[in-house]
């Protein structure tokens, strides 16, 4: 999927990190959670403390991972990373906390895929910098106690509402991402082009914003691919008409829906006359886990008013029979 908004290759996660703003000034859009963070980061720094815990949360490929950089950036500190799914094991996590240095963010991707041994150990290190952990077996075992630097958890998840009340109750700071306006994205799309020295013009750099999904990565995957496009076609320039001939080749339509997007919404409005349908129900008749239609593909299209979720199931709505061109049948 072109437009999937997960990370695709190690390529693609080298090119990233090449296109990442390094400071908050430079993180274009989410004009909220940059103003916070950028109280809550100088107070701490003028305290001399550590900066509070915080979740980040928003659909992925918004900016989560290149804001945790920042903040560790901002605080003039390291940034240890790692993911829920990765920390098997309590000692994973241990391994990672007693390495970190005073005021260090360690950043968790993917938080709500902690596993609970993991997350139990994690509870007195957020709250009293503490590590309280069992080594041996059977009855030669015991507890030991391991005093940490203070440091700050950064945790990212796509959906807040995954998260333990617990582990939810001791962040400080909460940062909810929102889809990007497509005016900052038509900046972000331009500055990657400058960063890449391609020849983009204005109203090139707005069609590949419109059609970006509201979602950064996506907004730098097309502009690549609209690159080769342009490349082979016309000497490399970029106007409009081009990134519209080269998105269309790349089946992303004019409202920036794929093809997996039209197949569940054709679902939707054809399988099951426009719901309300049971997400399971949906998820099976196209060949796609729930999992990744709640978290990637449904909140775009809630957001652009294409879906709607009802206590009953999903439910077209009058954009949605628009965008297809059809009549809502009474
Ligand atoms: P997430 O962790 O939420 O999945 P990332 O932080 O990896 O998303 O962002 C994906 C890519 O999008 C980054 O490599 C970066 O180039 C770009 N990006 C994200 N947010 C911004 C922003 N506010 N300004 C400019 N580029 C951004």
């Amino acid at each position: 999927r072109i437009i999937a908004p997960q990370k695709l290759s190690a390529q693609e996660e080298q090119l990233e990190r090449a296109l990442r703003p390094k400071s908050l000034a430079d993180y274009i859009g989410q004009h909220k959670a940059k103003e916070q963070l950028a109280i809550f980061i100088q107070a701490a720094r003028q305290r001399g403390d550590a900066l509070d815990h915080t979740l980040l949360f928003g659909p992925p490929g918004l900016g989560k991972t290149t804001l945790a950089n920042i903040i560790a950036r901002e605080l003039g500190v390291n940034l240890r990373q790692t993911s829920g799914p990765v920390l098997e094991r309590a000692g994973d996590l241990a391994a990672l906390l007693t390495n970190l240095e005073p005021h260090d963010v360690l950043f968790i991707d993917e938080i709500h895929r902690l596993s609970p041994v993991v997350e139990e150990i994690l509870y007195p290190a957020l709250e009293d910098f503490q590590l309280d952990i069992m080594i041996g077996e059977g009855p030669a075992a015991r507890s030991v106690k391991i005093d940490l630097p203070p440091f700050t958890l950064v945790g990212a998840t796509t959906r807040a509402g995954m998260l333990t009340n617990p582990l939810r109750d001791r962040f400080g700071i909460v940062a909810r991402l929102e889809f990007y306006q497509a005016d900052d994205l038509a900046t972000i799309v331009r500055r990657s082009a400058a960063l890449l020295n391609m020849d983009l013009d204005e109203a090139g750099a707005d069609e590949i914003a419109r059609r970006s999904r509201g979602t950064p990565r996506i907004a730098n995957r097309l502009l690549r691919r609209v690159r080769d496009y342009a490349e082979v076609k016309h000497g490399g320039r970029i106007s409009a008409d081009i990134a519209d001939a080269a998105l269309t080749l790349l089946d992303v339509d004019s409202a920036g829906l794929d093809m997996m997007d039209r197949k569940f919404l054709d679902a939707v409005l054809h399988k099951f006359g426009g719901g309300p349908v049971g997400l399971d129900n949906v998820a099976a008749a196209i060949g796609e886990s729930s999992d990744t239609i709640e978290d990637v593909i449904e909140p775009y299209l809630i957001q652009q008013g294409l879906l709607q979720r009802t206590p009953r199931g999903r439910m077209a709505t009058e954009r949605t029979y628009h965008h297809f061109g059809i009549q809502p049948s009474a």
